[in-house]
């Protein structure tokens, strides 16, 4: 499956670990909404890693008045684990080992890890990647280059790269040429939104 949406990934000009992030959230997203709420061991699992960050606040915040079947179980929970903290004898220590991640952060997390998994160990993904128009974010770069031991991919995995960022940095050039007062042309649409090229490398999600 996840072979399947890394080959799809490729044909789109992205990064493809930054794309079947988004696939597959947007399918877990579907399912919170479905069985999330009522389904005791989703919402155990939503339990364990309660404290939604910022950025998941406000895609979940999307589902309103269904959140409250959510939280129905979810506050039980809760509150029981906030009974247990004031009998504790020392809440201190107790309450270092209760999880302080989002739930939805870490699933994100888990699917990164297993496309970055399956892209270092199949040669046929390497190849496909890197004949194709997609290019890795400067973030699953680098984190392809920690779980790879493979110099020679890795060697690759950089050289296009540099090479896509070289031909930004030549529009940005050309951007500038153009903008000058002496300058007859004006920057080309691609020229004037070469930005939107870098940015692409600089920002995963
Ligand atoms: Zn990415
Ligand atoms: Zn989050």
């Amino acid at each position: 499956m996840i072979e399947f949406i890394l080959k799809e990934s490729f044909n789109s000009n992205g990064c493809p670990i930054c794309y079947i992030i988004d696939r597959q959230m947007k399918d877990f997203m579907f399912w919170f909404e479905r069985e999330g709420y009522h389904e005791y061991s989703s919402i155990k699992a939503l339990f364990k890693h309660s404290c939604i960050c910022e950025r998941h606040k406000k895609q979940i915040l999307n589902l309103k008045d269904k959140l409250n079947n959510t939280f129905e179980l979810l506050i039980e929970m809760e509150e029981k684990e906030i009974k247990e903290l004031m009998e504790a004898r020392s809440p201190k220590r107790k309450v270092k080992e209760i999880e302080k991640n989002c739930r939805f952060c870490m699933e994100e997390k888990r699917i990164e890890e297993h496309a970055i998994e399956t892209f270092v160990n199949s040669k046929e993904l390497a190849e496909d990647y890197l004949s194709s128009h997609s290019l890795l974010c400067k973030k699953h770069t680098f984190f392809i280059l920690e779980n790879s031991d493979k110099k020679e991919f890795t060697q690759k995995i950089l050289k296009k790269a540099l090479h896509n960022l070289d031909i930004v940095h030549k529009k940005i050039g050309l951007y500038f040429n153009k903008i000058d007062y002496q300058s007859k042309e004006k920057p080309t649409k691609d020229e004037l939104n070469a930005y939107l090229e870098a940015f692409k490398f600089f920002s995963s999600l």
